[in-house]
């Protein structure tokens, strides 16, 4: 009796085998009823396309096959793990190939705060907090972790005068810690700047005649908002020139709500697809997204924030609903 049944059931399972029409996604290490939002391009029955969909421990797919003209790759977004981009995805011409993606922790990016007073401080450790939540709400894959120390005496005027010029002289005095983001909170009037570029572009076309400074030093003044912190970490991220699409202000698809928004406030609580690619891959003339710098991930690619081609996606590619 019981092997008749075995049989029974051994034939049901060959029997759904064979009919499968569809090939498989795994994503190994998320927990059961856990969602990821994947990108996934490749071709498709003559179709060559981007798919951007919710996956969970396991999903059907439609047959795809392998094609010279349009190869596969897939993007994994989640809020618990660290984003993975494989580049060279293989599937069969037949039906029921099975990729299996692994996810991996978060990324803990260190950030050495150096401040000069009591308040900065506690400004700053309200900043971290804020962009620790933007980043995991956004399924950057990144969380911040932060140790404080005090700014030397007399830099506070070679900052306010000199801004992005003064990082040598920061280096000199050592208040900066090699490969990992260093905010400075000075308590002066003026409100944020990275300084991955040295000086800020006035329009886009100009950009690349602008020289390198250092995008693991940002500057923090008394006038920035909450939200400040989160947004300079986007270009310390590669969302960068302002002018070239790293601010989104007047770019179709794009609202206030937008992180990279310039000028806003609490307002400001999201980045797109496109931004959370670019900022886990990004590789410009500035040292790129400082992830990679720092040797927190491995690979990237030339994705400038205005640039959508058929390895870049669109900047304003967007969450599924
Ligand atoms: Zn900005």
């Amino acid at each position: 009796m019981r092997t008749a049944f075995s049989l029974f059931a051994s034939l049901l399972a060959f029997g759904s085998m064979t009919k499968a029409e569809a090939d498989t996604l795994r994503i190994a290490g998320i927990n059961p009823g856990e969602t990821v939002v994947v990108s996934l391009k490749g071709r498709t029955s003559g179709h060559c396309a981007v798919q951007i969909f919710h996956a969970t421990a396991e999903t059907e797919l439609a047959n795809f096959v392998p094609s010279a003209s349009c190869k596969s790759e897939i993007a994994v977004f989640s809020r618990r793990h660290a984003m993975v981009h494989e580049k060279q995805v293989t599937w069969t011409h037949a039906e029921g190939d099975v990729h299996t993606v692994v996810l991996h922790p978060v990324i803990r990016a260190r950030v050495t705060v150096w401040s000069e007073s009591r308040a900065g401080r506690e400004r700053a450790t309200l900043d971290i907090e804020r962009a620790r939540e933007l980043y995991l709400g956004n399924s950057v894959g990144v969380v911040f972790v932060a140790d404080y120390r005090r700014l030397p005496p007399g830099l506070r005027e070679t900052i306010i005068a000199d801004r992005c010029e003064a990082v040598e002289v920061i280096k000199q005095n050592r208040a900066y810690i090699a490969r990992r983001l260093n905010v400075y909170y000075i308590d002066h009037d003026f409100s944020s700047r990275n300084c991955a570029i040295s000086q800020t572009p006035p329009d886009c076309p100009s950009a690349p005649g602008f020289p390198v400074r250092d995008g693991n030093v940002t500057f923090i003044g008394v006038n920035a908002t909450r939200t400040a912190l989160a947004h300079e970490f986007g270009h310390a991220f590669g969302l960068r020139p302002s002018a070239c699409g790293g601010h989104t202000n007047g770019i179709p698809g794009f609202g206030p709500d937008n992180i990279m928004w310039a000028g806003g406030g609490e307002e400001r609580v999201h980045f797109t697809l496109g931004q959370v690619f670019r900022m886990n891959t990004q590789v410009d003339q500035w040292g790129g997204t400082m992830l990679i710098r720092n040797g927190l991930r491995s690979g990237g690619r030339r994705c400038p924030p205005n640039l959508t081609n058929a390895v870049c996606p669109p900047l304003r590619a967007d969450w599924p609903q």
